[in-house]
């Protein structure tokens, strides 16, 4: 019998050292070569090899799986013949951005399965939990008490919002200097639904993009009311007018 001495990957491929026949198999293509170093390298390079990578990333990023006699597409719940034409289908690329779209306004916490060798499941970042890939697994987390309370907690810091001091009932956005109820609905709100202060950050990003200047601090820390900019290795008071007027100077564009 052939045992196994150890798995190692090359570009998300494991291929297995079998110790009896002086053999290497690659798992997704199912060969089996001599063992040599210069060989897996000749394999991953293979055009059928790099074929069979692109379509299991593929069923991947699709959630669709080879049973023993079937092919299932698990966000369908249907049987496929064609992967490529049911992945293209109208019904399965319909589903697939209803689960974007839930992310995308959710603030990309979530993320979906990428890569052949990673999990097969929907990771949230900021509940540390898995779900499975479907439509209503990631609606029903992400509409969840759980998960709604921690992208509340995770926003607020990209947003410059801050507890008050004193008080649990209220928070304070320093970008629109507001103050607004501390519930989870108010918070989203505020982010989210707020044409003004998505507006006043968003220029503010914008700005600053490229330019070497950081706003974490700002963000981050009530007291903090200056940007750093590292190309200058100065601090810039935050808001549109001082930092387009930085950006512009002599100093920073020297
Ligand atoms: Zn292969
Ligand atoms: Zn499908
Ligand atoms: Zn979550
Ligand atoms: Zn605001
Ligand atoms: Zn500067």
């Amino acid at each position: 019998m052939n045992r196994l001495i150890k798995d190692f990957k090359v570009s998300e491929v494991i291929m297995a050292y079998y110790e009896q026949d002086f053999k290497q198999m690659c798992n997704l293509c199912k060969e089996l070569f001599p063992l040599s170093d210069k060989i897996i390298e000749l394999h991953v390079d293979d055009k059928n090899h790099k074929d069979i990578i692109y379509k299991h990333r593929m069923m991947v990023q699709n959630n669709v799986i080879i049973r023993e006699n079937h092919t299932l597409c698990r966000l369908c719940k249907e049987n496929v013949l064609d992967i490529e034409a049911h992945i293209q289908s109208k019904k399965h690329k319909d589903i697939m951005s209803l689960i974007n779209k839930l992310i995308e306004k959710d603030g990309m916490f979530l993320e979906l399965p990428h890569n052949i060798q990673k999990r097969t499941e929907v990771h949230c970042t900021i509940c540390d939990s898995s779900m499975e890939f479907t439509l209503e697994y990631v609606r029903e987390h992400i509409n969840g008490l759980r998960h709604r309370r921690a992208r509340a907690m995770a926003v607020q810091p990209f947003n410059g919002i801050f507890s008050v001091e004193g008080s649990d009932d209220d928070l304070w956005c320093k970008i629109c200097q507001v103050y607004f109820e501390n519930y989870i609905e108010t918070i989203f709100e505020h982010v989210d639904d707020n044409k003004e202060h998505n507006i006043r950050l968003t220029k503010i990003l914008r700005l600053i993009e490229g330019q070497n200047i950081m706003i974490d601090a700002y963000l981050t820390n009530p007291t903090e009311d200056r940007a750093t900019c590292n190309k200058c290795n100065t601090g810039v008071a935050c808001n549109v007018d001082n930092l387009e007027r930085h950006i512009k100077g002599k100093r920073h564009r020297s």
